[in-house]
């Protein structure tokens, strides 16, 4: 058998809605289902506008431009994190300044934020881990002390919920990816989302040059990130059935937590805090330091019993590119160094099944067998 890390699932209205592109004739960013995959996104969470991107990096360095920060600023987010969230700072000259992730959630230490606020300080950003989202009360509460922005990527949360509240409607600016492995998918794509009308409007323009009322008259620096109508269709068609994903990735960690209780060695995600519950965007596991292997070589060991896997993010102090730029020469942040050298995730996709996952926990058995 072999088990893939992610396949999604188009199995609903994906085909029909492609046919009605290609029929039309509408398959740029103007068609309408551009629009309604807009709306429809802007509905699930919650807020006023929503701009379709073609990418959740694009959404990042969209809504980065939107806010107008500035060479000098600091922005702060967390170390553990897909390196999108750090580029649209470094490549305007803004600091990211880290904070570590807590052991349990593998979230950003809200409690480690305030001792880095400085006079530089200008925005947040939180992003939401894996299956359970960062605690927000605290970063909204000092963003409202500092009179910081906050910036919120949701694109691992797609449909989960904070206290109740839709991920995606926090904070000033919000971001979603589209990406085969994320809840919603369109290929490629992502989303900026806001309920401040001025920054919803530079938004809409960053992504599409910023053309002027005198067309190709330009006033600032923008970019093509315009989602195309044949990627809006998919994406109208994904939404339709999120209640339906949510269930199955919630099932997929119930299944994988009773498969794989006994496993002493290896840490399963927190199943439930008070402010959530997990929804498993992925399925992680770090392994205790008294196994003998680290994730890698877990990973390979998989690889051959036909276990497709990832291994989980490199702290942002730790890239190659942003030491050789020297941004956060000598900075240590344990727990995130840990996470990287002793974590992966297990298949977590929507195809899965639940002998799929028999297989996948009797591997993992197997494997860390061989080192106890
Ligand atoms: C996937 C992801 C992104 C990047 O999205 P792309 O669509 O792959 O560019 C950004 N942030 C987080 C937290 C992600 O998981």
């Amino acid at each position: 058998m072999r088990v893939f890390v992610n396949e999604p699932r188009l199995d609903g209205n994906e085909k029909k809605y492609l046919d009605e592109c290609i029929d039309t004739g509408w398959i740029s960013f103007e068609g309408p289902f551009v629009k309604r995959f807009e709306k429809g996104m802007a509905d699930l969470v919650g807020r006023k506008y929503a701009v379709a991107v073609s990418s959740g990096s694009a959404a990042l360095e969209t809504a980065v431009l939107a806010l107008e920060l500035k060479k000098g600023d600091e922005v702060i987010m967390p170390t553990f994190t897909i390196i999108s969230c750090a580029l649209p700072l470094v490549r305007i000259g803004v600091k990211p300044v880290l904070v570590d992730a807590d052991p349990d959630t593998w979230n950003m230490d809200v409690d480690a934020i305030e001792k880095k606020i400085t006079k530089n300080t200008k925005a947040i950003m939180a992003v939401h881990i894996y299956g359970l989202p960062v605690d927000m009360e605290p970063v909204l509460d000092l963003a409202r002390k500092y009179g910081l922005y906050v910036i919120e990527d949701a694109a691992e949360m797609i449909g989960q919920t904070y206290r109740e509240k839709p991920c995606g409607s926090f904070g000033d600016i919000s971001v979603f990816s589209f990406y085969p492995n994320k809840h919603i998918t369109t290929g490629e794509g992502g989303m900026v989302l806001t309920d401040n009308e001025r920054l919803a409007k530079r938004a809409r323009s960053a992504i599409n040059l910023f053309f002027g009322p005198k067309r190709y008259l330009h006033e600032e620096l923008g970019y093509n990130f315009r989602m195309t109508n044949l990627q809006a269709a998919v994406g109208c068609a994904q939404i339709e059935r999120i209640d339906d994903t949510l269930k199955k990735k919630r099932h997929i960690g119930r299944v994988y937590n009773e498969l794989l209780h006994n496993a002493e060695v290896v840490r399963l995600p927190v199943v439930k805090t008070d402010y959530a519950e997990n929804v498993y965007w992925v399925y992680g596991i770090v392994l205790d330091d008294s196994v003998g292997m680290d994730a890698d070589k877990m990973m390979q060991r998989l690889g051959e019993e036909g276990v497709g896997t990832r291994g989980f993010f490199w702290g942002m102090h730790e890239q190659p590119v942003f030491q050789k730029m020297r941004l956060f020469d000598g900075e240590q942040y344990p727990i995130a160094e840990k996470l990287a050298r002793r974590g992966l995730y297990l298949p977590s996709g929507l195809t899965l099944d639940d002998r799929e996952q028999e297989y996948v926990a009797e591997k993992v058995q197997k494997v860390l067998r061989e080192v106890q």
